[in-house]
């Protein structure tokens, strides 16, 4: 590895992240190199970003051609690749607007202006007031941050922007409790990613529609994580027979590519007139080739999302099975398609590190869940090659 580049990060770069001193160069299906030759399985996808693995043939050739034609005019004028996009996104989702932005904290903020403008304009003007989760992630802005429902991440950000209130995820008495005069919507990740793959119970989706219909509220689900097919589904909420009025995505959605979307019901989404909301690059055509060559591979190569169930129910077995062998070490599996979740006794950061070393990249979400979120190509021997190396971390750590 490159001992002088890593030096280099460490004096030229802010110190947000605490990289693994890996230097990664190359990237193509399953696997990343590093710059000096190791080949890794990648089980991390930048983040649940590689929906397709690295540089799928069809994403890079949207990308060249776009390149090569056109890659930012003004939301002044009329884009092909945006349009396509949105009329893609609505003809496969309960939605019938979308709007574009740059990442997924921009698609939150996005959703939280149109839910507050809908509600002060056709309810009334004290209704702002958003309920979100504990232990939810929507993102690093200050209104995005401000949603998220973790206080290690805001602190010393303070003042925190009014008007969002925090309940326990799965608790529905909860929610019901906190409803007040000014509540506008409930914000809320269908399955919580980066607060430790934590699963709705059967009915608590339906019970939070239910809930928002009787109360006229503002239903937003947040599936930058979920979305694009990360849970055997395009969208999570298909699994639980419910609809959002407006969702957000990120992450998969371009493939590799940064592009956010917030996505929306007509009779919210006319909230947003001329002048409501806009971004510079969002719906730029180089991004949006490239989320629309995505979606297409995923959708034509229907069997994607199909095998992604199948070998999400394989890899959650593999994993059970090592619950079973080291019950000390491991207590619980959990998760849908491929956005799976081990949560161990004890901080995770030694297994990540003990699996770099041994060519498979993992992630740790919340300090003591491993978190397993592969591109969805991901096949059985990749999932056989890193349960055996957990094994043996596992096997050696009990000793
Ligand atoms: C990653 C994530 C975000 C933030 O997306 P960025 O592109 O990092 O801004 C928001 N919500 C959820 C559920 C996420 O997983």
């Amino acid at each position: 590895m490159d001992k002088k580049l890593i030096e280099e990060s460490a004096k030229y770069l802010m110190h947000t992240y605490n990289s693994h001193p890996i230097v990664l160069r190359k990237g193509r299906g399953m696997n990343v190199w590093g710059d000096d030759g190791t080949e890794y399985i990648d089980f991390v996808a930048g983040i649940a970003v590689n929906c397709l693995g690295h540089c799928h043939p069809k994403v890079v050739i949207a990308i060249q051609k776009q390149a090569q034609r056109l890659l930012h005019v003004s939301n002044l004028y009329h884009m092909e690749p945006q349009i396509k996009l949105a009329g893609f996104l609505v003809k496969n989702s309960f939605a019938d607007r979308a709007f574009f932005c740059n990442s997924g904290t921009e698609a939150v903020e996005a959703a939280i202006k149109l839910a507050r403008k809908y509600s002060k304009e056709h309810l009334s003007p004290q209704q702002y007031e958003i309920i979100t989760a504990y232990g939810s992630f929507h993102g690093r802005t200050m209104a995005s941050l401000s949603a998220t429902g973790q206080e290690r991440l805001q602190k010393g950000f303070e003042p925190l922007l009014p008007g969002f209130k925090h309940v326990p995820f799965n608790d529905i008495g909860a929610l019901k409790k906190a409803l007040s005069r000014r509540t506008c919507a409930v914000l809320i990740e269908p399955i919580q990613g980066e607060g430790g793959i934590k699963m709705p119970s059967k009915d608590y989706l339906l019970q939070v529609r239910q809930f928002c219909d009787e109360n006229r509220l503002v239903l937003i689900f947040d599936e930058i994580q979920t979305g694009i097919g990360r849970t055997g589904k395009m969208f999570a909420y298909e699994h639980y027979g419910v609809e959002p009025d407006i969702m957000t995505l990120g992450k998969g959605l371009g493939g590799g590519v940064a592009i956010g979307a917030m996505l929306a019901k007509e009779r919210i989404a006319t909230a947003f007139e001329p002048g409501s909301h806009g971004s510079t690059f969002g719906g730029n055509p180089l991004a949006c080739a490239a989320a629309l060559a995505t979606l297409h591979a995923l959708i034509e190569d229907g069997f994607i999302m199909e095998q992604c169930r199948h070998t999400g129910e394989y890899f959650r077995n593999k994993l059970l099975g090592l619950q079973k062998d080291f019950p000390s070490l491991i207590l619980e599996v959990r998760g849908l398609g491929l956005m799976i979740g081990m949560e161990l006794t004890k901080a995770g950061s030694f297994v990540v590190d003990a699996c770099a070393a041994r060519g498979m990249l993992i992630n740790c979400a919340s300090g003591n869940v491993l978190r397993f979120i592969p591109p969805l190509i991901v096949t059985e021997r990749d999932i056989d090659l890193l349960v055996d190396v957990l094994d043996d971390i596992f096997e050696k750590h009990s000793h």
